[in-house]
């Protein structure tokens, strides 16, 4: 036997409670006990998503889901969209937006940079006729955090100009404030700070979005946001729902509520610092800029001539700690230990001491126990 550590940003380890509610018995989503749940679960991603104006709705789906349905539900075909993009997933939105026929206007970024908001604010002057600006909060793949406040300040004064975020690692790590930054669309999935399995994703819709929904002819059916929201008023779903996903996503909520939001987003980034912490004390360089840093996710740059993807596999391998490694054009370069969910001090430790003892393996130069005793200073509180 292996005793295995799951530290990736999605799938996240889920938490024993969860696990349970999940495994209860199926009972039949057109019944009053199932209402009951449902119910509970809207009023609690309310919380967590920091909402009264907006309507949240569930799908069975991954993000990218949820992603799509934003374009399906606010545009017509021909309709112009801003996307900033600095990682993977910026760029899946411009995909999207693209396979829906929308006219792009592509702001890209290094992933090693931030979006500017100065550049959103020229962008939208240069296409007064823009009807969205989409931007990802949390860059999973690149670690790097955007400054959706700043923006959402900015596309707040356009009143037919809706603001997506996609806040899939953001929500349960990050501030995310919908109503009060004037955030329009905002989106999660299951298996990122939820701490549930894969498969189920959430969404926020504010009434500029519901106005954006009224004029968009996009063709759309399982995803018309409409029916979920006909169906909630009648405390149920337009669908099969995935019910044991709700079920664990009550679970979920009543910890993350029991634990307040303001002090999971402090246990995340007490988490990110020791990490970061760890790994710079090792020598290593963090990949993402100081002035972005998510709580996520922590990329960094491996060293020069030691072998990027061997440091993933042997970890994982040997030691059963899992990581990710980089994407597109920083596979092999960057590795990212994932914390978002269920995290606590000593998966960090426990990490970082895998780490050491992988890149000892690997002949790097480094003093063994630096990384370890940094990130105890942070968790003591030493070092802040
Ligand atoms: C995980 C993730 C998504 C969605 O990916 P799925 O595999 O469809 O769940 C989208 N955006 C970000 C930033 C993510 O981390």
């Amino acid at each position: 036997m292996q005793k295995q550590y799951l530290m990736t940003p999605g799938p996240t380890p889920v938490p024993a409670e969860v696990l349970l509610a999940q495994a209860r018995p199926m009972i039949h989503h057109r019944t009053p006990d199932f209402s009951a749940i449902l119910m509970e679960a809207v009023a609690g991603l309310k919380v967590i998503f920091q909402t009264q104006a907006s309507d949240v709705l569930i799908f069975s789906c991954s993000g990218t889901g949820a992603m799509e349905s934003a374009f399906a539900n606010c545009f017509c075909a021909g309709d112009t969209v801003i996307v900033a993009r600095n990682g993977k997933f910026g760029d899946r939105m411009v995909q999207i937006a693209k396979v829906y026929g929308l006219s792009v206007v592509d702001l890209s970024y290094e992933w090693t940079e931030t979006v500017k908001p100065a550049d959103i604010e020229r962008a939208l002057a240069e296409n007064p006729a823009a009807r969205s600006v989409v931007v990802v909060q949390s860059e999973t793949s690149s670690g790097v955090l955007n400054d959706v406040e700043a923006i959402g300040a900015i596309v707040r004064e356009r009143h037919d100009c809706v603001f997506i975020v996609d806040s899939i690692t953001g929500i349960g790590a990050v501030p995310c404030k919908t109503d009060e930054w004037g955030l329009d669309v905002v989106m999660t999935g299951s298996q990122k700070g939820l701490m549930l399995p894969p498969g189920l994703a959430a969404l926020t819709v504010s009434p500029k979005a519901w106005k954006a929904y009224e004029r968009s002819t996009l063709p759309k059916y399982y995803f018309d946001w409409m029916k979920y929201k006909k169906n909630l008023e009648k405390e149920t779903t337009p669908f099969t729902p995935p019910v044991s996903l709700i079920i664990g996503l009550t679970e979920a909520i009543r910890m993350m509520l029991d634990e307040g939001i303001e002090n999971i987003i402090e246990r995340h980034s007490t988490l990110a610092e020791a990490t970061r912490r760890g790994c710079e004390a090792l020598g290593m360089k963090l990949f993402a800029p100081p002035e972005g840093r998510g709580s996520a996710v922590t990329p960094v740059w491996v060293p020069d001539g030691i072998d990027g993807k061997a440091i993933v596999k042997i970890m994982k391998n040997k030691y059963g700690v899992t990581i990710a490694g980089g994407q597109d054009d920083y596979a092999g370069r960057i590795f990212r230990v994932g914390h978002l969910g269920y995290f606590g001090p000593f998966d960090i430790i426990t990490t970082l001491a895998a780490l050491e003892m992988t890149l000892a393996e690997l002949g790097y130069d480094f003093e063994r126990g630096s990384g370890i005793k940094a990130a105890e200073a942070v968790f003591m509180g030493e070092d802040r």
